[in-house]
């Protein structure tokens, strides 16, 4: 589904990613973990294309989206991303935050859109507060909504930047089981958390970002288990 390659990135005169490569197969999740400040998110928003790169390739379903003859928002249709702020519209119920992107990107007719988002209100355990506005909402259900949302355009790709990091502990769980959920029914994920023992669990491969590129990745037992390099393993005695 995604290649990304020889991937550069800077602001200003500092190179956050120089030269990443990595890539995510159909029904794969791929996580990245790293220091704060490695550029994970920076990487999840070239992916997207929210930003501008330097240098290299991202390769969607094998075009390269990322060159600048590509029709950038097609893209951008086929792919989701979910941030640590769940930058709901407060003024409208989470069935209509559901529903938004599906009617006014996608052209799905009103009723169709409403339907779909009530679905996938279900599928995150929401069905129940379909018609609530966020501010009636903890956390972990804003963030729950948040996934809906994205879920409802049908992405080929899913992006999750550290969506569980602003919430309080107990509201966690609530997320990781949502997307542990979306990975056993197949949803092609990329994402960075620093949920070491999530990652562990629902990853079918883990990146590890150092220096600006990837310095190791594999299967999560090999990585967060059996690191090779001496920065995965200073890094991971910090985070567990
Ligand atoms: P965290 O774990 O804290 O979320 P991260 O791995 O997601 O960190 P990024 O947010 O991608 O890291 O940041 C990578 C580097 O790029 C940092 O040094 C950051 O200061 C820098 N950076 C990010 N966005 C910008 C920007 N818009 N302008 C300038 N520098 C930026
Ligand atoms: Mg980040």
């Amino acid at each position: 589904v995604l290649e990304v390659r020889d991937l550069v990135k800077r602001y200003g005169p500092t190179t956050v990613l120089d030269g990443v490569g990595l890539s995510v197969a159909e029904h794969q999740v791929v996580t990245l973990i790293g220091a704060s400040g490695s550029g994970k998110s920076t990487l999840l928003r070239c992916v997207d294309l929210l930003e501008e790169i330097d240098d290299g390739q991202v390769l969607l379903d094998g075009i390269d989206v990322s060159d600048p003859r590509e029709d950038a928002a097609a893209a951008q249709r086929r792919m989701a991303i979910v941030f640590q702020a769940f930058n709901l519209f407060p003024h409208m119920t989470a069935a209509q935050n559901v529903a938004l992107a599906p009617r006014v990107v996608h052209g799905v007719p009103a009723g169709e859109a409403q339907e779909r988002a009530r679905d996938l209100l279900t599928r995150v355990g929401l069905a129940d507060l379909a018609d609530a506005h966020p501010d009636r909402l903890s956390g972990g259900q804003q963030q729950r909504v948040a996934i809906a949302r994205a879920l409802a355009v049908r992405p080929r790709l899913l992006l999750l930047d550290e969506i569980t990091s602003a919430l309080d502990p107990e509201l966690v769980g609530e997320v990781l089981t949502i997307v542990r959920e979306l990975a056993v029914g197949g949803v092609t994920i990329l994402m960075a958390t620093h949920e070491m023992g999530f990652a562990r669990q629902v990853s079918d491969r883990v990146c590890f970002l150092d220096g600006g590129r990837v310095l190791e990745s594999g299967p999560p037992d090999q990585v967060l288990g059996e690191p090779e390099h001496e920065r995965t393993r200073q890094f991971l005695a910090r985070v567990i």
